[in-house]
């Protein structure tokens, strides 16, 4: 089979299910959608990975099912941090041969992924080049309660949810695996989870929201300068995944946790008298949330280790960075 009409039939118009609010979904021009009724609005990100820039060269099938994963995971990470719903998504696949094996785990992964935040594939484009797959996707939030990263506001604490440094020791342990314990860490990196069951929860608590996906203190400076803040950062205090645990030198490791990308955990913002309701809440939704600091005046982030300053360099991920 090699018709890219085949393939969307096959792998993707027959095999996803029916949307809510989906009055013509794949096949036609366009996908044509009910609006929401006016006490919604919309939310809209788009999200691209490219084989050998966001995921390791594929050989073979072998992670085929873990792209088609994580592919939408790091999409609905953005609704997440948004505090919206998922409801729709689009899918322009790249790839340079058609290998069925491949795109049949393809679309399991997807599938799965799509499942679980009971989102529908509603469009898409399907091309020849080298492999890379962007999702768009489309959620919904009730007005005026989208969380921004231009919210935060001076004092307010600083909050990361789960932990920090698994995908990021996970890239690193490929390139020698003898500093890490890559025992569990394959799938922290393939199958993030979003965080939309908090990111919705956080809408009238948190001052604002991202998610971290370029290292968190990349990702905080950017709700920093949208709020024109600053902030202090105690680095002792990361959470940290369990098998960065086991690594001897503690402060290397938080260091990682700080610069890696990848965690897909949302860090957030919540004024101080906020914060026993934000107890109460990751105890409700069994998610680790963890203050890391505060913001202050200016635009500097201050970190430190134990009480003495630290630099972290360069940390997180900057595509165009010379
Ligand atoms: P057009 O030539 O109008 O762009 P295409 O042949 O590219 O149409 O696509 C036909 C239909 O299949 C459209 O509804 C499009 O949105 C959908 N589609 C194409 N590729 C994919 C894909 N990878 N996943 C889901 N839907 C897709
Ligand atoms: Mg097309």
């Amino acid at each position: 089979m090699t018709g890219e009409s085949e393939i969307i039939e096959r792998y993707f118009r027959q095999v996803f299910a029916d949307g809510r609010g989906v009055r013509i979904g794949i096949g036609d021009d366009g996908a044509v959608l009910s609006a929401p009724d006016g006490t919604d609005e919309i939310v809209v990100s788009c999200d691209t990975l490219v084989e050998g820039v966001h995921f390791p060269k594929q050989d073979g099938s072998g992670h085929a099912a873990d792209l088609g994963y994580r592919c939408l995971a790091v999409n609905l990470s953005d609704l997440a941090a948004m505090a919206a719903e998922p409801r729709w998504f689009t899918l322009a696949l790249t790839m340079p041969r058609v290998d069925n094996d491949w795109l049949q785990a393809f679309s399991g992964g997807l599938r799965e992924c799509a499942a679980e935040a009971n989102i529908a594939l509603v469009g898409g484009d399907t091309c020849r080049g080298p492999l890379a797959c962007t999702i768009q996707v489309i959620g919904f939030v009730p007005k005026g309660q989208a969380l921004l990263r231009s919210g935060a506001a001076l004092g307010d604490a600083i909050f990361v949810s789960g932990d920090l440094g698994a995908a990021a020791a996970w890239i690193k342990g490929q390139k020698d695996a003898a500093v890490v314990d890559l025992a569990g860490l394959e799938s922290r990196f393939w199958r993030p989870t979003a965080q939309l069951a908090l990111g919705k929860a956080l809408r009238n608590l948190a001052s604002a929201a991202i998610d971290v996906s370029d290292g968190l203190v990349r990702d905080l400076a950017h709700v920093l300068s949208a709020s024109h803040l600053g902030a202090r950062l105690q680095l002792e205090q990361l959470p940290l995944c369990e098998s960065l645990h086991k690594c001897a030198d503690h402060e290397k490791t938080v260091k990682i946790a700080a610069g890696g990308g990848d965690d897909y955990q949302l860090c957030f913002t919540v004024a101080g008298d906020r914060q026993e309701e934000l107890e109460r809440l990751g105890y409700e939704l069994d998610i680790r949330l963890t203050r890391i600091g505060e913001t202050t005046e200016g635009d500097n982030i201050d970190i430190s280790y134990h009480g003495r300053p630290i630099s972290l360099g360069r940390a997180g991920y900057s595509h165009f960075a010379e």
